[in-house]
């Protein structure tokens, strides 16, 4: 009797004020893919190689640098020079499929060519998709937006910019 009572005058109000209260509460999903989360202002994504703001050239001077820190082993490079007699990378290549996205690559570069940016649309059925090439990874030029870096050698080497 007593525990029949407790249910209908404790158990049951209480069951009935924690619906009420959630009924009213703000969604926490989303509607991806319509609208995208925010993403982490530390998330690291998909790569995308830099150019010098002041004619689009190529930032990369093919060290190798990123290569020899890169965990996974995920980066194939070949070198070339241009006809300035400037080093570049040829052929510039990232295993997105072997890529841990530790951000090494972009710790090492001494350029700051390298970076990991927010992506993480990119997924596909096809291994051979995830090599991104130097075409894929190059930021367009002109560039549509302003990049999204902030070059930490800017005051200390005028001279290039
Ligand atoms: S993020 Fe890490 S694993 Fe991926 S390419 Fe860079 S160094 Fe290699
Ligand atoms: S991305 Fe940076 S570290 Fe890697 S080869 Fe180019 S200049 Fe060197």
């Amino acid at each position: 009797m007593f525990k029949a009572l407790k249910e209908v005058f404790i158990a049951i109000p209480l069951g009935l004020y924690t619906t009420m209260k959630n009924f009213f509460r703000k969604p926490v999903t989303i509607q991806y893919p319509k609208i995208k989360p925010p993403m982490y202002p530390r998330y690291r994504g998909l790569h995308f190689l830099e150019r010098y703001d002041h004619d689009g050239s190529e930032r990369c001077v093919c060290c190798g640098l990123c290569a020899a820190a890169c965990p996974a082993d995920c980066i194939y490079m070949e070198g070339a020079e241009n006809e300035k007699g400037e080093r570049y990378a040829k052929i510039y290549e990232i295993n997105e499929l072997r890529c841990i996205f530790c951000g090494y690559c972009e710790e090492a570069c001494p350029e700051e060519a390298i970076f990991l940016g927010k992506e993480y649309e990119f997924s596909t059925d096809q291994r051979d998709k995830f090599i991104y090439t130097k075409d894929d990874l190059l930021v367009p030029w002109p560039r549509k937006k302003p990049s999204p870096v902030k070059f930490i050698r800017k005051t200390k080497r005028p001279d290039v910019y």
